[in-house]
């Protein structure tokens, strides 16, 4: 066990994002288990300074280079190193000091950063599901190589993650992984075909991002889940099973081979998964709001409808063919649902892109590092072309 009094040295990726700022929530909850000790941000120049002034880490990196001069000149008096550009964000983590890296970036932008940490032989606590959906045999063989752990942030992942604990020896039947159904459950293709994006940001239980917000609608967020699960479990596609709990109380389950089943319950709270993967193995006492079966009386669970929401199947199927058809999905994905956000395709196109763009793609059997790169920049410029 990690002695309670040395505290984790910790660079938060995405810290000025939702889960980069709840982050910062649990560090400030639990001051004698965390430090700050590098931040990094896209072009929120106003908020990644604002938290540097409050945790005072040793650097700050901010992506977007227009912005070097504004949080160089607010931060150099506190003597907090600070960087710009996308090469900085990737270098930062090679800094001797850090302990774990929480990459909480959004998309693909965030995995160039995660190998760089992998190899440099930091944990990872790993918000940033993209990673995983890439380029997950390339990231498992590197953490295996590296000896790295990957911590779950993913609430789903995070749960079957502590169902697991004590359990390292025994095999697992299934995972089943919940999803809340999102802000369309129940609804047909023709209400569909006509929802706007701001009915779609509306979920219904989680706040989040932009992007992981649209892609729950769609439910493609489960079908990225579906394939992260695949990595960090080492399980077969036909292990995952996905399950519609659309009051988000149980955050998924194990089936051991023996038939038993295990869950893990909470309200619906980035914080404590974000918690649980930084602190591991402890778990540590904290003030979050609790769970009350009697303000929910019902837990309720339904099939999820491939048929209207075809994403799921869509990932499945990127799943079962492998190589660097994940990657293709993800990148058409990230296309559409910008398109969507820019109210420049419909709802139901996302599908019909992403699907079309998996069946143009070069097929890429056991793609390296710079295949994926390739793959990527391929699929956007297929997508792109059909939105
Ligand atoms: P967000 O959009 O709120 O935040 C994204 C963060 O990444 C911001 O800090 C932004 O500045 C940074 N960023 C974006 N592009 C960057 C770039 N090119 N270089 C450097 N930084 C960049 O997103 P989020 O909701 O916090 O999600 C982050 C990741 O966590 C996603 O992969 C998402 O799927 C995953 N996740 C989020 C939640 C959640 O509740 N928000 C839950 C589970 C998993
Ligand atoms: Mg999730």
């Amino acid at each position: 066990m990690q002695d309670l009094k040395t505290k984790k040295r910790i660079a938060l990726l995405g810290s000025t994002g939702s889960i980069g700022t709840q982050a910062l929530d649990v560090i400030r909850e639990n001051p004698d288990a965390f430090e700050v000790e590098v931040l990094v941000g896209n072009s929120n120049a106003t908020l990644l300074i604002q938290q540097a002034l409050e945790f005072k880490p040793n650097a700050v990196v901010i992506a977007d280079e227009s912005k070097y001069q504004e949080v160089r000149s607010a931060l150099l008096p506190h003597e907090i190193k600070v960087f710009a550009g996308e090469r900085s964000v990737e270098q930062i983590v090679e800094m001797e000091s850090i302990d774990v890296v929480l990459a909480a970036i959004v998309g693909y932008a965030g995995l160039a950063s995660t190998l760089n940490a992998i190899r440099h032989k930091k944990n990872i606590a790993l918000a940033n599901k993209e990673t995983l959906v890439v380029a997950g045999e390339l990231v498992s063989r590197l953490a295996q190589e590296n000896a790295v752990n990957l911590y779950p942030v993913d609430s789903e992942h995070s749960a079957i993650f502590q169902c697991l604990a004590g359990e390292w020896e025994n095999k697992i039947e299934k995972i089943i992984l919940t999803a809340s159904g999102g802000p369309f459950r129940g609804k047909d293709r023709n209400f569909l075909a006509n929802v706007k994006k701001e009915q779609a940001l509306k979920h219904p239980n989680w706040s989040m991002g932009a992007k992981i917000t649209i892609d729950s609608a769609s439910l493609m967020n489960k079908g990225l889940e579906v394939i992260e699960a695949r990595w960090l479990f080492h399980l077969k596609a036909s292990q995952i099973e996905v399950v519609v709990h659309p009051q988000s109380i149980v955050h998924s389950l194990v089936q051991f081979e023996d038939g038993s089943i295990k869950a893990q319950l909470g309200l619906p709270d980035m914080k404590l998964p974000i918690q649980y993967a930084l602190a591991y193995p402890n778990r540590l006492k904290n003030t979050f709001p609790r769970f009350d079966f009697s303000r929910y009386p019902q837990l309720t669970f339904e099939p999820p409808r491939p048929d209207v929401f075809q994403n799921l199947q869509l990932a499945y199927d990127a799943l079962a063919k492998g190589g660097n058809m994940p990657c293709v999905l993800n990148a058409a994905n990230e296309v559409v649902v910008q398109a969507f956000l820019q109210d420049k395709i419909g709802f139901l196109q996302m599908s019909d892109v992403i699907a079309s763009t998996l069946s143009k793609a070069k097929f890429i059997v056991s793609p390296a590092y710079q295949d994926y790169i390739e793959s990527d920049a391929e699929a956007r410029r297929i997508a792109a072309a059909l939105v």
